[in-house]
């Protein structure tokens, strides 16, 4: 069986991602991987299905028996990809979409070189900013933080398969059904059937 397709989204807070990934799960036959983290849980968020919330100790139990697939810090706190699942996942042959950020997203690369490695962005930096503050969940030094780590961040994209922005949500998680839909029929992913088909062609001409 086909092994499914890893994608990656990565882009700072407030691009919402988190929100295109939502609205491509409702129609897209994709797996979302849950993460876990030792930030604090946030208003709204629930146990189990947007992050599984560990103690560092646990966190750093996971990354000594080799389950984490990757692992980063961000703003303090350890955030992580269970390898499991994913594992299971793609072996499965479906795809799967981590939100990471961009240090995991490079290991990711490393260890998966077929790997979709989507940057999501705001059309704007002043946009940005409007969304974070207008979300009302951070503090303003935590707005600063995340703003000075966007800019950062801008800084690896370029090893980034493609680069999604954000402007309409319903347009952009069309474009993400079309990347999605253009890697399955990608010619690298396509060479055992191509071989395939060229091994029948060889046949006619044998006849
Ligand atoms: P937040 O605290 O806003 O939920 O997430 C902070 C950042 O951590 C976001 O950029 C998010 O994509 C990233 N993140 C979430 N889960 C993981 C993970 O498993 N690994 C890595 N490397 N980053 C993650």
């Amino acid at each position: 069986m086909k092994r499914g397709i890893l994608f990656v989204m990565s882009g700072p807070s407030g691009t919402g991602k988190g929100t295109v990934c939502a609205e491509l799960l409702k129609t897209e036959p994709i797996f979302l991987s849950v993460s876990a983290t030792t930030r604090e849980k946030r208003k709204g968020e629930t146990e189990g299905v947007t992050y599984n919330y560990l103690s560092e100790e646990e966190f750093k139990a996971l990354i000594e028996t080799d389950e984490m697939l990757e692992y980063a810090q961000y703003s303090g706190n350890y955030y992580g990809t269970p390898k499991a699942y994913v594992e299971e996942q793609l072996s499965k042959g479906r795809d799967v979409i981590l939100e990471i950020e961009i240090q995991g997203a490079r290991k990711i690369k490393k260890k998966f070189p077929e790997a979709v490695l989507v940057f999501v962005t705001a059309p704007s930096m002043e946009v940005l900013r409007e969304r974070l503050v207008g979300r009302g969940t951070e503090t303003a030094e935590v707005i600063h933080q995340r703003l000075a780590r966007a800019a950062q961040e801008a800084e690896g994209v370029d090893e980034y398969d493609y680069v999604l922005v954000n402007d309409q949500l319903d347009e952009a998680v069309d474009r993400l059904h079309g990347i999605i839909q253009s890697e399955h029929f990608s010619m690298k992913r396509n060479l055992d059937f191509i071989h395939e088909i060229q091994a029948q062609a060889a046949k006619f001409t044998e006849n």
